[in-house]
């Protein structure tokens, strides 16, 4: 299997693959992607609705209260950086950006907060420019089926950019991780993987070492180092 016979079993086996986060535009997607970093697009969907009714805008969340906004995230997890970083994108934006979220790689990992796995999901999903964003299952995904050889999340970014054309980045990126969140695994579910007969990690033989070593093979997967 080429690297886009691949991608192409991938997206059959996650035909509607695409962010978990529940977002009306760009403004919203970024602060839900900040307030997903160490927790789950599950618990951010739960806390976002009364969010964005409070903080509809970035005028509105640069003049938040910085306690209150702690209390409304809390259940995110790391809730005092997040909101700190929420007021100072929110000021940033308005300040430079006339209130807008820019298009723009450079201008969006400029804003607190906000790194290239984050900036990534915004332009990939809300603004309309291809964006590959990589975060753990990626990297384990990846690596398993020999798509690339690297733990650094910035080079596999890269690496799988220079394998698909840029209108397919957003979309192997969902796919990808939701085969790492739902078939390939940490235990890896490879009998029902339709990417086995391109896989590197099964072909190798990965996956009948695992069997008999239990997890050991398994766990020797990149480290989640992606930063959001
Ligand atoms: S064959 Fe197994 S290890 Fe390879 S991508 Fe599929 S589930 Fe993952």
């Amino acid at each position: 299997m080429t690297p886009t016979d691949v991608l192409d079993a991938l997206e059959t086996h996650h035909p509607n693959a695409d962010t978990e986060l529940h977002f009306r535009n760009a403004f919203e997607l970024l602060v839900a992607t900040v307030l997903s970093a160490q927790s789950t697009d599950a618990r951010v969907n739960e806390v976002t609705p009364a969010l964005f009714a409070r903080y509809p805008d970035p005028k509105a969340l640069a003049r938040a209260d910085l306690a209150e906004l702690e209390t409304q995230i809390h259940s995110t997890g790391f809730f005092r950086q997040k909101a700190r970083a929420l007021v100072g994108l929110a000021t940033e934006l308005l300040e430079t950006h006339h209130g807008t979220v820019p298009a723009d790689m450079d201008a969006l990992v400029a804003l607190p907060g906000v790194g290239r796995k984050t900036a990534n999901v915004v332009l990939g999903h809300a603004l309309g420019v291809p964006g590959l964003p990589v975060d753990r299952h990626v990297l384990r995904v990846a690596n398993r089926l020999g798509l690339v050889t690297s733990d650094d999340p910035v080079k596999v970014e890269h690496a799988l950019g220079a394998l698909f054309p840029p209108e397919r980045w957003t979309r192997a990126s969902d796919a990808l991780i939701l085969h790492g969140r739902r078939i390939c695994k940490p235990k890896p579910l490879c009998d029902r993987c339709l990417a086995r007969p391109g896989c590197h990690y099964y072909v190798s033989g990965g996956a009948v070492i695992k069997a008999g070593r239990g997890a050991q093979k398994a766990s020797k997967t990149p480290k989640a180092r992606a930063r959001r």
